[in-house]
């Protein structure tokens, strides 16, 4: 494992086998047992304590995940925060998990459904958010009354460690979370084991394709959130500085390595000239650095490899006809390290593989359209469908592309609409596979199994044999 502020190994990882990913599993499973059976007052208590710790640390954490992914340590506590969150909603989980019930569906009989837990749930993470993905699964999968096997990125795996010996303190016995270290055969060991009920995954799209497709296959419950080329549509009545300072901040913030970076800015009409020109004069002001320098905004990219394909992306953009405004190769960059400075390319067109592909690094791609309706079109007709948006000062016209686009997260002149814990997170097309989003109320339908229940507490006086299929009366 790099330091990718320095480019030095830093630490080994070991990968677990196919054996030690089973014994994980199987104190796992004698673990869920008894955690079904705990009472809510005990779940909530614990996840109370544990969001008091994790609260309290976030400046510690923060530190760790920043020395292993490389972002700033104010971003990585940004992260923390929003992980927080779904701490916190997974506090308040004996409001979500409240069944429902009709009395007197019938003379004398009670239809009430419940929810109950799976069992044993697996979530595999990302690089990108160490500490944030874990806790979109972790919170409300253990709030529900799961155990909880986390396979974080071989990448930055310490945040995981770190949580699972955080909630050891909080209280919470050993088994119910459980951290992974491993690869691909680590990730196919949990899918394919039989006494796992349901598989989380965030990731790469043809990753999250597979393991949707191999987990369904195995009878599991699959919820696999892939990549994302996400568009921000600035109309020329927007407010072009402030479209300005989003476009910055969404796309160069983590050095694009988030799955709601902005990567494409569809740009109509006359906010095109502005557009690029208020954007290349904040770039040379962002502060590239080491992710522990008070005052470095962006740190370095995941790794040499990741580095060197972003460079290829946009050596390639250029040779097809794009325009590099500012070229992230030619940026005063720390002398070691993985980094890669923010790019900006105008003139980008729709066949164009930097428009096509995910690139995750700091590369933000201008597309120039006429009309609304032609931004709508391409966005619309974009392969991934993970969040967007708007930036105008016409209501009418953000109701209708909150109306119409074809995306699962939306942002009204907001660029990284990613939703608060107690609403769910999740793309459309290429960048979810399966059915429920994740966290929030969605997290728990995902949790849990539903039962419905027919009740019946009969006068003794009253009964009699009746062979007639039930009816409601
Ligand atoms: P990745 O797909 O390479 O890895 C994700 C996880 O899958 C890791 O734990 C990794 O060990 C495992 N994995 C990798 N290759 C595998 C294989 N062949 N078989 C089985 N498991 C495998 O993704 P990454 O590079 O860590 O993260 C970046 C990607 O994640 C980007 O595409 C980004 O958009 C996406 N992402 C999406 C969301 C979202 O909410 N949609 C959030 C964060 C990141």
């Amino acid at each position: 494992m790099y330091d990718p502020a320095t480019g030095k190994v830093q630490a080994q990882v070991d990968l677990a086998s196919v054996a030690e990913v089973h014994e994980v599993v199987a104190s796992a499973n004698v673990a869920a047992v008894e955690w079904a059976e705990s009472s809510l007052t005990q779940r909530t208590q614990i996840m109370f304590r544990f969001r008091e710790l994790l609260a309290a640390r976030t400046d510690e954490l923060a530190r760790v995940i920043s020395s292993e992914h490389g972002k700033v340590v104010s971003d990585a506590a940004g992260e923390v925060a929003r992980g927080l969150e779904n701490v916190e909603f997974a506090c308040g989980i004996a409001h979500h998990l409240k069944g429902e019930i009709n009395e007197q569906v019938s003379a004398g009989i009670e239809v009430y459904s419940l929810r109950q837990p799976l069992g044993v749930v697996a979530g595999i993470t990302p690089f990108n958010f160490p500490a944030m993905v874990p806790a979109w699964m972790f919170a409300t999968a253990i709030a529900c009354g799961n155990a909880f096997i986390c396979k974080p990125s071989e990448r930055d795996p310490s945040a995981s460690m770190l949580i699972a010996e955080w909630f050891i303190e909080a209280g919470l016995p050993p088994g119910v979370f459980s951290v992974v270290n491993g690869d691909k055969e680590a990730v196919d060991a949990l899918i394919d084991h039989e006494d796992i009920a349901a598989i989380s995954f965030v990731g790469s799209t043809p990753i999250a394709s597979y393991v949707y497709e191999r987990a369904t296959s195995a009878g599991k419950r699959v919820q696999a959130l892939g990549g994302a080329k996400n568009h921000m549509l600035v109309l020329p009545d927007a407010d072009i500085e402030m479209a300005a300072d989003a476009a910055v901040s969404a796309a160069y913030g983590s050095a694009g390595e988030r799955c709601m970076a902005v990567s494409a800015l569809v740009a109509v009409g006359s906010a095109a000239d502005q557009l690029v020109e208020a954007i290349s004069k904040r770039i040379p002001d962002v502060k590239i650095g080491v992710g522990t320098e008070p005052d470095a905004e962006m740190g370095p990219l995941i790794t040499s490899e990741h580095r060197d394909r972003v460079a290829g992306y946009v050596e390639r953009a250029q040779q097809a006809g794009a325009v590099a405004v500012v070229d992230g190769s030619t940026a005063d960059l720390p002398a070691n390290g993985f980094f890669y400075g923010p790019t900006l390319l105008d003139k980008v067109t729709a066949d164009m593989e930097c428009y096509q592909d995910e690139i995750f690094g700091p590369v933000l791609s201008v597309v120039r359209v006429e009309t609304f309706r032609e931004a709508m079109d391409l966005i619309n007709s974009n392969p991934f469908g993970n969040g967007t948006a708007i930036f105008t000062r016409d209501g009418g016209v953000a109701r209708q592309f909150q109306h119409e686009v074809q995306v699962g997260m939306v942002g009204i002149n907001v660029p990284i609409p990613v939703p608060v814990a107690y609403h769910s997170f999740g793309g459309w097309k290429a960048s979810l596979f399966g059915d429920t989003h994740m966290y929030g109320p969605e997290g728990v339908r995902f949790y849990t199994r539903a039962k419905a229940v027919t009740a019946r507490w009969p006068d003794p006086a009253s009964s009699q044999i009746d062979l007639g299929f039930p009816q409601n009366s």
